[in-house]
């Protein structure tokens, strides 16, 4: 066993015979650096991800987080929680942390009678959809099916609905949380309320979330899905003429312009693969005989390379780019920006700059926001401002190792030069490449309601053992 297993301050032995404990106290499995599966325990989404946690706590209940959570502070160990594991940062394995895997906690169940969905830690979207959609409900999710609930939820959450119904965190009515101290909490609207607006998007820094309670929304089951394909010689148009198009419909249209490249398949005409693209793509969610009416447009500027629309069951929907994003294949570093506006001269840059990025698998979007996520006060969340129309993101995604820098520094680049277009400096920070820029953008993304936070902070975990996230140090002194 390498000496770097053990948590500082303890001794080898101590630190076996504690795991032995440990692993009389929790029902899931206590994976120690020498077990065989611990190389696979500790891979996460983003293949570039190396750490090695002291100990890896795969729990099965609330109970198990409970004695991971205790071990952690008997061990003076930080703690890092892996809910789907899809963070690029890589916040769900920490160096010499204790590991808390939620995995296997992926319980959904529907009270279809008060449109409430109740979701276990670990879940993934896929398992809410599934639930939900056979009342023919759904909440906020995310656009790949594969993703955490947690940790998309608790940075804030961006889907196909958020036009229509907000981020994923304005359909959060309830949590159930264990805290630093050891203790199970409900945080809900009557009580622990200040945890409650925490977790709408201060991330994993108040404790790890068992169970969380979203409201539904009647959705599908088939809604109209837009996808025309254009080639990037015409992108500049076809994006400005997206903009223009959905300057009153971001309340009834969620969109997303992405920019990739065309893949060796039979689905595309083969002389397009290879070449560079933006798929126009846009979800309707009301009734989807009316989205195809109202996404017809879109589909409609000629030159296209191929397209994807039509009526599909939301389930489908959620699940169409999943191919593009397998897990542990890749190497990622993903920016983004949100955008003050969509000026022709940043749609300019964006497209200049997504002609011919280093890697062909590299993504990039804008997103639309407006509707019911701008309609949320900023100290409503504590997310914070909803002001911004746009956001950009970089999403680098390579194979070869050799292949880092080159794809980090050219994301890097483009996000500098995407500066000049940014509402503010502010980001998703669910996309913030490896969290470089570490409290200073934390802090900056919050804005007035960071002071809040650290207060929360404070008052939940003093001693900062939730600290793989986008951190907030607890406040000092009284
Ligand atoms: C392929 C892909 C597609 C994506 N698409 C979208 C998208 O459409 N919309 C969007 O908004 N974002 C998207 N993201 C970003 C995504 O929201 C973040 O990567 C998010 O962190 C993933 O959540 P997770 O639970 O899978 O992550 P993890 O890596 O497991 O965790 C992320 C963070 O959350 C914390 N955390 C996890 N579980 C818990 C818990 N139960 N309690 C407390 N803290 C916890 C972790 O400590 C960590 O800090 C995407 C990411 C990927 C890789």
């Amino acid at each position: 066993m390498s000496a770097r297993s053990f948590p500082i301050g303890v001794s080898g032995q101590t630190h076996l015979a504690d795991i032995k404990t440990l692993r009389t106290r929790m029902d899931g499995a206590v994976i120690a650096p020498e077990d065989q599966e611990y190389d696979v325990g500790r891979r996460i989404w983003n293949a570039m991800i190396d750490r090695r946690p002291a100990v890896i706590a795969q729990a099965l209940s609330s109970a198990d987080v409970v004695a991971a959570i205790r071990y952690a502070r008997d061990h003076d160990l930080a703690v890092s929680v892996r809910g789907g594991g899809h963070n690029v940062a890589g916040h769900a394995v920490g160096d010499n942390s204790v590991m808390i895997d939620l995995s296997e906690m992926r319980t959904v169940r529907v009270d279809p009678v008060r449109s409430r969905a109740w979701v276990e830690g670990g879940a993934r979207w896929r398992d809410v959809d599934a639930a939900t959609q056979a009342h023919g409900l759904a909440t906020p999710g995310g656009l790949i099916s594969d993703t955490g609930v947690a940790g998309l939820t608790l940075s804030g959450g961006i889907g196909w609905l958020r036009g229509r119904y907000g981020l994923c965190i304005d359909n959060l009515v309830a949590a159930d949380v264990v805290l630093a101290d050891g203790r199970l909490v409900h945080a809900s609207a009557a009580e622990n309320e200040d945890l409650l607006w925490a977790l709408k998007g201060g991330g994993g820094n108040f404790g790890v979330v068992t169970g969380f309670e979203f409201a539904l929304h009647p959705v599908g089951p088939e809604v109209m899905f837009c996808a025309p394909v254009y080639p990037i010689e015409v992108a500049e148009s076809a994006v400005s003429m997206w903009r223009d198009f959905l300057s009153d419909k971001n309340t009834e249209v969620s969109a997303i312009a992405e920019f990739s490249t065309v893949p060796q398949s039979p689905d595309f005409p083969e002389e397009s693969w290879g070449k560079r693209v933006v798929t126009l793509a846009a979800v309707y969610a009301g009734n989807a005989a009316d989205g195809e009416e109202l996404l017809q447009p879109l589909r409609d500027l000629g030159n296209l390379v191929s397209d994807f629309s039509g009526r599909m069951n939301y389930c489908d929907v959620q699940q169409l780019f999943d191919a593009l994003m397998p897990a542990g294949q890749y190497r990622c570093y993903w920016k983004s920006h949100y955008l003050s506006g969509l000026s022709d001269a940043a749609i300019a840059d964006i497209v200049d700059g997504n002609r011919n990025p280093p890697s062909p698998n590299t993504l990039s979007s804008i997103w639309n926001f407006g509707g019911a996520t701008a309609a949320v006060p900023a100290e409503a969340t504590a997310f914070g401002d909803r002001s911004m129309p746009y956001m950009f993101s970089i999403d680098s995604v390579w194979s070869a190792p050799e292949d880092d820098a080159v794809n980090i520094s050219w994301t890097r680049d483009f996000w500098q030069h995407m500066q000049i277009h940014s509402d503010e400096g502010r980001v998703y920070l669910n996309f913030v490449g490896l969290g470089e820029e570490g409290n200073d953008l934390v802090q900056h993304v919050f804005g007035d309601n960071y002071a809040r936070l650290v207060r929360i902070k404070k008052k939940y975990d003093p001693g900062n053992i939730f600290r793989f996230n986008q951190n907030i140090p607890p406040a000092t002194g009284p």
